[in-house]
């Protein structure tokens, strides 16, 4: 067998593209531009790169861009006072404050500090606590992103065995309970799990987010499941020249791709989906915030 790709890249764009029509219909039927700030501390590359596509691409929707960037010493208070002034601020819909913060920085006290009408990255507490009770919240983008695409591909998830590997509060977690609401028998999967290659070959989907550069194997993977690669793992390339590098998943690709039905490739993935979710959440809290029928299929 060989998988179907699952084209995030081509998925994100047509998700950007209803986004941007919802935008032109809040500005031309109610005066509205939705907007996003994005609160960058300190001078870490990686997110410097996010910070700046997530700019561009808010843009390009339509919406209202504002990028806030603070020195990697800032204070606590400061940094609170400067999310203080972005809740207050009716122009702005969403505000995403971008991990990780230098270690001087208490991480959660920052994360529900966010107004969680406007925490587009539905990592607020109340959120957290929404999402888990099945109520309607703001939800984490690249979970969001991934459950948009093998709904897409499968229609109905209901009754499928689904493992989730990794429990972090930004992908693991969200996903299990995303899947759950989907009425999926649902495994989370870690560090500590014992024979991992024998509970991923019972499910009928797999999501990786571990982190660890092409960790699961297609032995592992049952006929005809469905893998979604959340990693990004950045290697040396010496192949391709001097200093270069490549992306590669948590997913063995060539040899998962022969076993399993459909396979998300990284690059050109889930990666593409977070950011298009991003902006989805916003126009979303936009709607909502102004009392607005949300956007249909855009959210969990
Ligand atoms: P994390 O480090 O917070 O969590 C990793 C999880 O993997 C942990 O829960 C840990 O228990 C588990 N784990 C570690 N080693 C394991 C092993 N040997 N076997 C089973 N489980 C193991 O990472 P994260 O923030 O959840 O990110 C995971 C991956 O997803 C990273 O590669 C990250 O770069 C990527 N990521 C991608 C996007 C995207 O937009 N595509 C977004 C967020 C994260």
């Amino acid at each position: 067998m060989t998988a179907t790709v699952i084209d995030g890249k081509e998925f994100a764009a047509r998700v950007r593209g209803r986004v941007a029509q919802h935008v032109t219909r809040l500005k031309d039927d109610h005066g509205i531009t939705p907007g996003l700030a994005v609160v960058l501390v300190g001078e870490d590359p990686a997110s410097q790169v996010y910070v700046r596509s997530k700019g561009k691409m808010t843009a390009e929707v339509g919406m209202k861009s504002v990028e806030h960037r603070l020195d990697a010493d800032t204070s606590e208070a400061d940094l609170l006072a400067l999310i203080d002034q972005l809740n207050n601020d009716p122009e702005i819909h969403g505000i995403l404050v971008q991990l990780p913060l230098p270690k001087h920085l208490n991480e959660n006290l920052v994360i529900n500090s966010v107004n969680p009408a406007k925490d587009v990255d539905g990592f607020h507490i109340s959120n957290v606590g929404l999402l888990g009770t099945g109520q309607k919240s703001m939800v984490p983008c690249t979970p969001l992103g991934c459950l948009m695409m093998l709904r897409d591909h499968h229609g109905s998830l209901s009754g499928m065995n689904a493992v989730v590997i990794g429990r972090s509060n930004i992908v693991g977690k969200p996903m299990a309970q995303l899947l759950l609401g989907e009425s999926c028998t649902v495994t989370i999967a870690h560090s500590r799990t014992r024979d991992l290659p024998d509970v991923v070959r019972r499910a009928d989907i797999v999501v990786a987010a571990v982190g660890r550069p092409e960790m699961v194997q297609g032995d592992w993977i049952k006929q005809g499941a469905t893998v979604i690669d959340v990693g990004i793992n950045r290697l040396d390339a010496p192949e391709k020249g001097e200093g270069k590098t490549r992306l590669v998943g948590d997913v063995d690709y060539a040899s998962c791709a022969k076993r399993a039905g459909a396979i998300t490739p990284v690059p050109g993935g889930v990666g593409p989906m977070t950011i298009a979710c991003l902006l989805a959440n916003t126009v979303t809290a936009c709607c909502r915030a102004n009392g607005l029928a949300e956007p249909e299929g855009l959210t969990a």
